[in-house]
């Protein structure tokens, strides 16, 4: 394929104004939606095959997502696109002051594996109501959706509008070498610095949605039974494999105990076991293998049992963990579940503090004192006070991350702000004007500016 024709035949488009107008964009989403939902089986069936996700999961945690954001868009375009009035100052007097939401062009979206569907059409959707034209990259991992995706929209858009390709690393290596108008990336922190670095050789805005580390905080004062509740289903929704699932627990030393109780009562009433319909598998082998690496089998006090063929971790509960072992050298990415202690919530926090900013946080406590130290004492992307990953399903709220666990947020009117850029126009009127601030500059016109101004 040859990646500037592509690219070339898209800023053709863009630039014939054609994506901008606000009646194109809305029967654009809405055939999006139609098509989505006349394939809704098909989408079950390709999700399925890649791995293994239930078709319960697929509809709460990605259709059910694109549908919403499609709705909200077509219900609330005119506005969103509508110029925004703002105050004209003393020295544009007579004037009238103007933002516009100009689309960037040509958008270059790339999803991660892990929700295949949700993370390459919600930032795509965001982009077509802003008025851009997108290529969408979803990842190499889920060969399946892929395809589907590929086949569904590229047979129902025009390539030069929104168009789907299938890449190997090589070949996106070399597409990154174009000339992008916005980049809008979600993967690992890793891949995120090579995008940012492609994106820099242009100057090419960018939004990155990567990962990191999530920590929860279980204090003396949470209801326990809740807090184990909503635990176990974040962390083991999708076998793990979410970017704002439950990294690790920090639980206070008073509790303990009893927390994990209950935790394990959720993971056996939840039935996670081996050919369980609703559990998902590992995406790869090579992830399998990963996950496994980080188990310490001294330290399992639930699960442990793993089958590479059918790429089947039990949920994994290790105790007595700290910052040395290995599950918490990296972001885990998979149904292991490490459990620290802690006595002081305000250490806790200097722990997590001591190490990159993390995508999501979680604080189970029903001290509002507790919550206030949580919502301004630690830096993270967005997160909940008793309950895990519910903040994204929100579309009122930004879902973005901070520092190594990106930059910029979307969903709802942050995802068309993302994709749009705010430019300002000042339009003034030729009539009303004092001489001030053109020269001679006289002293009485400096005693003025002084007096308006000053
Ligand atoms: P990844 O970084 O390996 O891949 C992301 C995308 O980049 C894929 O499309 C992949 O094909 C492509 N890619 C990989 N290597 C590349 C290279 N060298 N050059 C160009 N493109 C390349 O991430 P992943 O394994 O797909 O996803 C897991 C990571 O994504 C985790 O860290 C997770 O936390 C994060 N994530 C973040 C969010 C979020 O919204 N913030 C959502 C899902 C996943």
């Amino acid at each position: 394929m040859d990646f500037s024709d592509l690219v070339a035949g898209q800023r053709e488009f863009f630039n014939s104004q054609k994506s901008k107008d606000l009646a194109f964009r809305k029967q654009q989403l809405q055939q999006l939606l139609s098509l989505l939902q006349s394939n809704e089986d098909a989408m079950y069936q390709a999700i399925h095959a890649d791995f293994g996700k239930s078709k319960f999961d697929t509809f709460s945690t990605e259709l059910s997502f694109i549908y919403s954001e499609i709705n909200y868009f077509i219900k609330h375009l005119h506005r969103l696109a509508k110029p925004k009035k703002v105050i004209t100052n003393l020295p544009n007097l007579w004037g009238k002051s103007r933002i516009y939401h100009e689309p960037y062009g040509v958008c270059l979206i790339v999803g991660a594996w892990n929700y295949p569907y949700q993370l390459t059409l919600l930032p795509a959707i965001a982009a077509m109501t802003a008025g851009n034209t997108c290529i969408i990259k979803p990842s190499d991992l889920t060969p399946s959706t892929t395809a589907l995706l590929q086949s569904l929209i590229n047979s129902h858009f025009p390539k030069d509008y929104l168009h789907v390709v299938d890449f190997d690393v090589e070949q996106t290596t070399r597409l990154l070498q174009e000339r992008f108008d916005k980049i809008f990336f979600t993967g690992s922190t890793r891949v995120g610095k090579i995008y940012h670095q492609a994106a820099a050789k242009h100057l090419t805005p960018i939004t990155l949605e990567l990962g990191g580390k999530s920590p929860v905080f279980v204090t003396a004062s949470a209801n326990l039974k809740v807090a184990a509740k909503r635990i176990v289903w974040g962390k083991f929704l999708n076998a793990g494999q979410t970017c704002i699932a439950p990294d690790y627990i920090y639980v206070h030393r008073s509790v303990k105990a009893e927390f994990i109780k209950h935790l394990i009562d959720y993971i056996k009433e939840f039935e996670y076991e081996e050919g369980s319909e609703h559990y998902t598998q590992i995406i790869t082998e090579q992830h399998f293998d990963r996950l496994c690496f980080l188990i310490n089998p001294s330290k399992i006090i639930y699960g442990g049992r793993t089958n590479r063929d059918k790429r089947y971790i039990e949920p994994t509960v290790l105790d007595e963990v700290d910052w040395n072992d290995k599950c918490m050298q990296e972001e885990i990415f998979g149904p292991i579940m490490p459990i620290l202690e802690y006595t002081d919530l305000a250490e806790a926090f200097d722990s997590v503090r001591a190490h990159e900013k993390p995508l999501a946080a979680y604080l189970f406590s029903d001290d509002k004192r507790e919550h206030k130290l949580f919502n301004h004492e630690i830096s993270f992307g967005g997160g909940c006070i008793n309950d895990t990953l519910m903040h994204i399903s929100n579309n009122r709220l930004p879902f973005g991350g901070i520092g190594n666990s990106g930059m910029g947020n979307y969903h709802g009117k942050f995802g068309f702000e993302t994709f749009s850029h705010a430019k300002a126009i000042l339009q003034r009127a030729t009539w009303g004007e004092p001489n001030i601030k053109y020269p001679p500059y006289t002293t009485s016109k400096f005693q003025w500016l002084k007096r308006l101004l000053g």
